[in-house]
């Protein structure tokens, strides 16, 4: 009998669509990203961008002009997704280092130092932030690169 040849995604397909589903959770209005932090192909933590958990929803509470912004143009209320992954994580204390995260948007450069810190061995993004925010440089994927972090744009959007 002959087989139904399916296409077997590998972990890291996997792991990025998840957080492109994730990313729909946001209730921000402007940016939706999200995030998932795996370690030898297990997943250790989610997150998405938005405000604390019971502090703000974004899309409720500013329907017609967005959340208020910061100096960058990003919503000044929430976490990013990388930042909700990993606390998480580190709040359940899951041992981060050496972990990889996959991202839907490159980290800023906030988001890579705490990448840093956390000794996350590895990121993928989807999008580029720079991109995203029409500035030069991705500068949050220079400074991983530059400290050891290996930073990969997945998929064709490469
Ligand atoms: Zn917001
Ligand atoms: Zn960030």
């Amino acid at each position: 009998m002959e087989k139904v040849v399916k296409h077997r995604p590998d972990f890291d397909e996997i792991f990025m669509e998840l957080a492109q589903n994730l990313a729909y959770r946001s209730h921000c209005v402007k940016a939706q990203v999200g995030a998932v932090l795996t370690k030898d192909t297990r997943i250790i933590s989610i997150g998405y961008n938005g405000p604390p958990a019971g502090t703000h929803n974004c899309d409720e509470e500013y329907p017609e002009h967005g959340c208020p912004r910061d100096s960058k143009g990003s919503c000044s209320l929430a976490l990013h997704a990388e930042q909700n992954a990993i606390l998480y994580a580190s709040k359940n204390g899951a041992n981060i280092e050496g972990s990889t995260l996959y991202v839907t948007l490159s980290p800023c450069i906030s988001c890579a130092r705490v990448i840093y810190s956390m000794k996350i061995k590895k990121v993928f993004y989807w999008k580029s932030y720079a991109q995203y925010k029409g500035i030069p440089n991705d500068e949050g994927v220079d400074f991983l690169r530059k400290f050891g972090v290996e930073a990969v744009q997945f998929g064709e959007n490469a």
